[in-house]
Formats: C-alpha cells, sequence, structure tokens
C-alpha cells in the first residue's frame, strides 16, 4: 500500500483536508498547525475532529503528518525565542492528541552561532521538556539542508539529538528528498549507500516518513529550494528508485513542491505511474 499526499493549507478543519486529499488522489496528507509564521492556533472542532477520523478509517487513511511553524527556533540563543518554541510545540502536541497516534515534525532548529554543540543541547533540553510518556504522537526531526546555522543536516547531529531524548521511543526522523540531496547525501546516484550511512548512524526504524520533493539546486548547495517531480537536480529517476524501494516505499510520502492542488493531483498521478 502507496501512502501518499501533500502538504494542505488548514484553514478548513481536517474534514475538509481529508476530503481535498481524497479528491487529489492521496490517502494522507502534511497541514501546519497553525500559522506557518507561529501565530495563535485555531481551536480544536470537536465535531470536525471526529468527522474526520470516520471519514480517515473509510477511506484508509496512512498517518497524517502535522508540520510545526517554520520560524520556531528551538536552538534559539535568545530565551524568549525559546521558550516561544518550547510554549508552541507544547500546545501544538497537546493539539495532536486529538488525532491520536501520527505525526509532529519540526526542524530542528539553527544555532545562530552558538555552535553546533549548544544547538544540539538546547533542541534536546526543549524536546525532554515537552515529550510525556503518555502521548501518542511520534515527533519526527526533519533533515535540513544545511542553510545558515541549520542544525540536522548531518545524521550524526539527529542522532546525537536522539540520544540525549529521555523518553526517545517518541522520537523519529522524516527524509525530506530536496534536503538531503542540498546538504550532500546523493539519493541519486547513491541511494543505498545514503540508506546505509543513516541506518549505521541512526537506524532505519527511525524513519517515520518521507518529504518528497525535488530540487531547484545542484547537489551538496545547501539551499533548500524545492521543485516540482521531475524538474530539478534529482530528476524522475530519483523518485522512481524511491518509490520501488523495499524499505522506503512503506513509508507515507509528502509533497512540498511549489504546486496548486492541480499540480499535487498530476504529481500524485505521476509518481503512482511509476
Ligand atoms: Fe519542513
Ligand atoms: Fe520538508
Ligand atoms: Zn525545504
Amino acid at each position: 500500500m502507496l501512502y501518499i499526499g501533500a502538504h494542505l493549507s488548514a484553514s478548513k478543519g481536517f474534514l475538509d483536508m481529508g476530503k481535498t486529499a481524497v479528491e487529489i488522489g492521496a490517502n494522507t496528507f502534511q497541514f501546519f498547525t497553525r500559522n506557518p509564521r507561529g501565530g495563535a492556533a485555531k481551536p480544536i472542532d470537536k465535531a470536525d475532529v471526529e468527522a474526520y477520523l470516520k471519514f480517515a478509517t473509510e477511506h484508509h487513511f496512512g498517518k497524517i503528518l502535522a508540520h510545526a511553524p517554520y520560524t520556531l527556533n528551538a536552538a534559539a540563543k535568545e530565551d524568549s525565542i525559546w521558550d516561544f518554541a518550547l510554549q508552541t510545540m507544547a500546545d501544538d502536541l497537546k493539539r495532536m492528541e486529538f488525532v491520536p497516534n501520527n505525526y509532529y515534525n519540526f526542524h530542528p532548529g539553527s544555532h545562530v552561532g552558538q555552535g553546533i554543540d549548544v544547538g544540539i543541547e538546547k533542541i534536546v533540553k526543549l524536546l525532554n521538556k515537552i515529550l510525556k510518556p503518555e502521548q501518542t504522537t511520534t515527533v519526527l526531526l526533519e533533515t535540513m539542508a544545511g542553510k545558515g546555522s541549520e542544525v540536522g543536516s548531518k545524521f550524526e547531529e539527529l542522532r546525537r539529538i536522539i540520544d540525549g531524548v529521555n523518553l526517545s521511543d517518541k522520537m523519529g526522523v522524516c527524509l525530506d528528498t530536496c534536503h538531503v540531496y542540498d546538504a550532500g547525501y546523493d539519493i541519486l546516484n547513491h541511494l543505498e549507500d545514503v540508506l546505509e550511512q543513516f541506518d549505521k548512524i541512526i537506524g532505519l526504524n527511525r524513519l517515520k516518513t518521507l518529504h518528497i520533493n525535488d530540487t531547484k539546486n545542484p547537489y551538496e548547495s545547501h539551499k533548500d529550494r524545492h521543485e516540482k517531480i521531475g524538474q530539478g537536480f534529482l530528476g524522475t529517476k530519483a523518485f522512481e528508485q524511491i518509490i520501488h524501494h523495499p524499505v522506503l516505499s512503506k513509508l507515507p510520502m509528502f509533497l512540498e513542491t511549489p504546486n496548486e492542488i492541480e499540480g499535487y493531483a498530476d504529481e500524485i498521478k505521476l509518481i503512482k505511474s511509476m
């Protein structure tokens, strides 16, 4: 069973996202937990959640993926910014329990000149404050392109974060194809080697979801600009390999390509035709 979805606008609620997903040929979706710039979240509409859960069961949905606002910085230098990340993520995780057993992805953070060690320390500290033994949500670290002072463009860094977390069974990784290629993992020409590295350093059992994006920039560019599937430096071949890979093909995949809803529908068709 292929689980594929796209990043959808969360403005109309869960049921509406579920319906949009079905319309574009998807059986899962990703959404921002709140305005990507980090404003207040809409109150949870219990009737909407209930209707969605029923709809998702009927349509055999896979796990859905919530994405934290990308402006949060769990490695921030300033206490007020770090605190804001903590409050926001803690609130997001509380809300995620209304749609239990799904995934919550975040960009680990930027160390903004404090150095990688301090960055990792702060991210770990934040996670240790917000993770709860009773939560059903798995929190995912996204693999990053290594733009600026981003933490998490190397598998070793993700491993160090997971190692520092007390409730590490609540932690996993979301692999973004654009980001890892930009970061210097050649998933186009050496996919098996990259996965072997991932397995050795982090463990493939931690790999929970994929962001499938082509990239506007060449290998190791550390840029992070997504391109439509097949139209960037990764090209169709990279995604064919992923779709046919015994491990990767079983993971929920989410498009974050520069598309409107019709474009996503076309890309889902393209992926399925592979
Ligand atoms: Fe992301
Ligand atoms: Fe991503
Ligand atoms: Zn990106």
